[in-house]
């Protein structure tokens, strides 16, 4: 079994034990290492560092987002500056479609899936007169179905999210809080974009060379441990203060009962310049599989999305993968990817929430340990505000 392999010494002292190398992590450890001149000990159940982030070169040599498609985002000028001090940016234009009906639509909704639907050009006007006959007048969305309906109306809510939903979920979209559908941004012109943030970009040289230079910066204080998990890191490693990023319930032993998440089974595909050529996809660009970095099937397949990533990192090279991705139950060795936005999970988690308050020297971060359906930004936001306030710095 995986556990503590260091040789650093029979009892190694460190001031921080920081359980988790993703984002939340590795950025309070930078901050540990290089604000306050603090040593830290970050051990991860993986052997890499990145958490979901981690991004890899495959065996065909395309470089692949392990855990699913990250298109980084921010309004934040404190996360982009911060973040700037370990990567150089490339522009991203992350374009997402819809297939449906034997068609690609625009997606998210925008007056070029309202022309796409009326067969003929459009003026915002007359689209934001036909949302306003069909929307649900619903002043305040209590769940993701209202949210939707309050926006769009039954058809559009049909068409493009009902069944996404309940497929990525396996919860009816009126189970679900207003932000998981309420992420998505309904527009009446022409911008394609997915996202709503202003900065949309991507690390130059990828994620995972990024948390190589924040921990590269950090020198010796950081210590890593991978392929360690907390309930192995033996009694005689000694530590002031711990960060905890894993699942808050599994940190309490489950004692309310879990906090329910929803899992993925990622499926890649890889392609060779010369199968590219053979398959002579007719809507795919030279060197790529379909024509969009990411293709939702809302209404057919297993899968919900379709990703090929090269179009968004720019990799020079023939070949390609793409990769489907299949929601999952969360059972034993599958891993946690998303919190559950309902209001039952919510209340279990304030339950947990209110003994992490009561843990001394303890901080609960990031994704799984606040139970939130967190941005990579946001947790970067919330790693560094966090840490001013535990650990007395100007914010
Ligand atoms: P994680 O990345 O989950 O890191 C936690 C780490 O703790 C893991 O490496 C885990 O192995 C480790 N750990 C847990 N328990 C233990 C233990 N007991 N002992 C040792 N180690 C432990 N965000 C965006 O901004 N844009 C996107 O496009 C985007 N797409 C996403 C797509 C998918 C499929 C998913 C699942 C998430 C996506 N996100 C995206 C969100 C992003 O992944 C998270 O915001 C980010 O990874 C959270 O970082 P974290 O450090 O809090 O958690
Ligand atoms: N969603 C949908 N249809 C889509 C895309 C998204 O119904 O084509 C809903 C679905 O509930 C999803 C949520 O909107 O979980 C958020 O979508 P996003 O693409 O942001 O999901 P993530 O990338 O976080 O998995």
């Amino acid at each position: 079994m995986p556990g503590f392999k260091s040789s650093h010494s029979a009892h190694p002292r460190f001031d921080f034990l920081i359980v988790g190398a993703g984002f939340s992590g590795l950025v309070f450890a930078e901050r540990v290492c290089n604000v306050l001149g603090k040593s830290c000990l970050v051990v991860d159940k993986r052997p890499h560092i990145g958490g979901n982030c981690y991004d890899v070169i495959d065996p065909s040599g395309v470089l692949i987002h392990k855990y699913g498609p990250h298109y980084f985002r921010t309004d934040s000028r404190r996360v982009l500056d911060y973040l700037s001090e370990f990567t150089e940016w490339i522009p991203a234009n992350y374009v997402i479609k819809s297939y449906t009906d034997a068609k690609y639509w625009s997606f998210p909704i925008s007056l070029n899936t309202f022309e796409e639907l009326v067969g003929r050009k459009a003026t915002p006007e007359e689209f934001q007169q036909w949302l306003d006959e069909r929307k649900v007048p619903i002043a305040q969305p209590r769940n993701s179905e209202e949210m939707v309906l309050s926006q769009v109306g039954h058809e559009l809510y049909e068409k493009f999210f009902k069944r996404y939903t309940l497929k990525q979920w396996k919860q009816h979209p009126r189970e679900l809080d207003a932000s998981v559908c309420g992420r998505i941004p309904v527009r009446t012109d022409r911008d394609a974009r997915y996202l709503r943030e202003k900065f949309q970009s991507m690390p130059k040289e990828g994620y995972t060379r990024l948390f190589e230079t924040m921990v590269a910066a950090c020198g010796n204080r950081l210590h890593l441990e991978p392929e360690c998990d907390f309930a192995h890191v033996p009694n005689s490693v000694r530590y002031d203060r711990l960060v905890y990023t894993g699942p808050i319930d599994a940190y309490f032993g489950e004692c309310y009962g879990p906090l329910p998440y929803r899992s993925l089974r990622f499926e890649p595909e890889p392609f060779t310049g010369e199968d590219l050529h053979r398959l002579r996809r007719p809507t795919a660009p030279l060197g790529f599989w379909q024509p969009y970095v990411q293709v939702n099937y809302p209404n057919s397949e297993d899968f919900t999305r379709i990703v090929e990533i090269k179009h968004v990192t720019q990799q020079k090279t023939p070949n390609t993968t793409i990769v489907r991705e299949y929601p999952a139950d969360y059972t034993p060795g599958a891993l946690p990817y998303y919190p559950i936005p309902t209001k039952a999970n919510e209340e279990l988690y304030q339950k947990y929430r209110q003994l992490a308050e009561a843990e001394k020297n303890t901080l609960f971060l990031g994704r799984l340990a606040m139970y939130r359906y967190y941005n990579m930004d946001q947790v970067v936001a919330a790693a560094l505000e966090r840490f001013d306030k535990w650990c007395g710095q100007p914010g």
